[in-house]
């Protein structure tokens, strides 16, 4: 009997990411290998790839080191968004095999045996017109939630962003077919579902209609979570973000009302200057961005609410920032995700003039990073003594096991293995000074 091939998978980036790069394990285990940890001896590695986050040729050029050291005979393969972005400056990192551009990364198995041996990897990649059909990935086994991906590609076009030249034009799934997948995920005992998407909130837009079929009205993402909440064996929904100007009236209320859709949102907002917001070509004003915060609050006030924030886009004056600072310390949401502006080539972003050093990028991030923590300790707070569900997950602490609750708050309790993947509810105890609830079964 020969020994099986193995591989070894390693993601870069967002849980569009690691959803795919999950389905893309799970083609592998089809076709008969074995899956290997990263770092380990494997016959091939493939390393998914981010556009997004800062330094990402220096992450990949990184982990394809690291698996040059772990079997220096591997297969190499780079797929994802930087892969499609700069397909012959990643073939040229040496020990790379084959490069593969977003309308090819899940026909990965097709090219592997097409490998030859040169100094420089194999490319192919097109344009990214090509990747124009939606293509399902969900991940599970990994985490106790499950990524699913109902939207990929995006049709804005936001003047820092490379997601659109990365992954495309904006294609959805159909709600067909999200729901047999749905069945199958909860059919692995899997309880937490997390919608995904680039632009989630566009869901819908370029479904293909079925040859055959009587062409019907585009589905809307809130037909989706209509048609989700009446799943069996999924026990809750999170979404994972969504534009401003996409959350509707319709989706909030229904949210408030589900039973499985869970009081989480989080909305990308950027900047709290319109001035910036019209630089960065985004879809709405600050006003919008408040309104929404105010439908929330209106029907859901425990809802938890995280915010996205770019600071140091060029143009961005003190004023400018301090105009965002003022904004977000009397919005009522709970946490911010901060990112520094960084340039991305091709895009308008990285033409602009007034340039902020990156000192003071660096200065600005700092200050929105501490209002975040202070309103999500106060958010917290809020909930000191209270009982809640809570779906317990493995923890590196042995002593513990942790979990979140539906409006995201992170609980730890000493417990066991065997409480893991539960729905069970808890009392939220004393807050540790890492921000996170000691807490006890009830
Ligand atoms: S909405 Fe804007 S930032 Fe988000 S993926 Fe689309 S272009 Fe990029």
């Amino acid at each position: 009997m020969s020994t099986p091939q193995t591989a070894a998978f390693h993601t870069l980036g967002c849980k569009l990411n690691f959803s795919e790069t999950s389905s893309i394990r799970r083609m592998f285990e089809d076709k008969g290998y074995a899956t290997v940890n990263f770092g380990e001896p494997a016959n091939v590695y493939v390393i998914n790839t981010c556009s997004v986050t800062d330094f990402a040729d220096r992450k990949c050029r990184y982990a394809v080191r690291q698996a040059q050291k772990a079997n220096p005979d591997s297969k190499i393969v780079v797929i994802g968004c930087y892969a499609q972005l700069k397909p012959e400056e990643i073939s040229n990192i040496p020990g790379v095999d084959l490069v593969l551009g977003a309308a090819q990364k899940f026909n990965v198995l097709n090219y592997i045996d097409q490998i030859t041996t040169t100094d420089k990897g194999m490319v192919i990649a097109g344009e990214v017109e090509e990747a124009n059909s939606f293509v399902e990935s969900f991940s599970f086994g990994d985490r106790t939630r499950s990524f699913l991906k109902v939207q990929d590609g995006c049709n804005y076009n936001c003047s820092f962003c490379t997601i659109p030249q990365a992954r495309g034009k904006s294609r959805s799934d159909t709600i067909e077919n999200v729901l047999k997948n749905v069945r199958t995920i909860a059919d692995k005992g899997v309880k937490e579902i997390v919608l995904t998407g680039v632009n989630l909130g566009d869901f819908g837009n370029g479904t293909e209609v079925i040859e055959g079929t009587k062409p019907k009205k585009e589905a809307l993402f809130i037909d989706l979570i209509e048609a989700l909440d009446q799943t069996e064996g999924i026990e809750r929904f999170r979404i994972s973000s969504i534009e401003p100007n996409l959350l509707t009236k319709e989706i909030i209320s229904f949210v408030s009302s589900s039973q499985k859709f869970v009081p989480h949102f989080h909305i990308p907002l950027q900047s709290g200057s319109n001035e910036i917001l019209k630089l960065m070509r985004r879809r709405y004003l600050r006003e919008l961005y408040q309104e929404r915060i105010e439908w929330i609050r209106e029907t859901m006030p425990d809802c938890c609410v995280g915010v996205d924030v770019i600071v140091g886009f060029p143009g961005e004056t003190d004023e400018h920032f301090q105009e965002t600072v003022e904004f977000l310390k009397q919005l009522d949401v709970n946490y911010f995700h901060v990112f520094t502006y960084s340039e991305r080539a091709n895009t308008l972003a990285s033409e602009m003039k007034d340039v902020v050093p990156m000192k003071t990028r660096k200065e600005r991030n700092e200050i929105l990073r501490n209002i975040s923590a202070m309103k999500k300790r106060a958010f917290y707070r809020q909930s000191e003594g209270k009982v809640k569900r809570v779906l317990i997950e493995h923890s590196k602490d042995q002593e513990y096991v942790t979990g979140f609750t539906s409006n995201y708050i992170k609980v730890k309790l000493k417990g066991v293995d065997s409480l893991v993947n539960e729905l069970r509810s808890v009392k939220l105890e004393t807050l540790t000074p890492e921000g996170i609830y000691e807490a006890s079964l009830v």
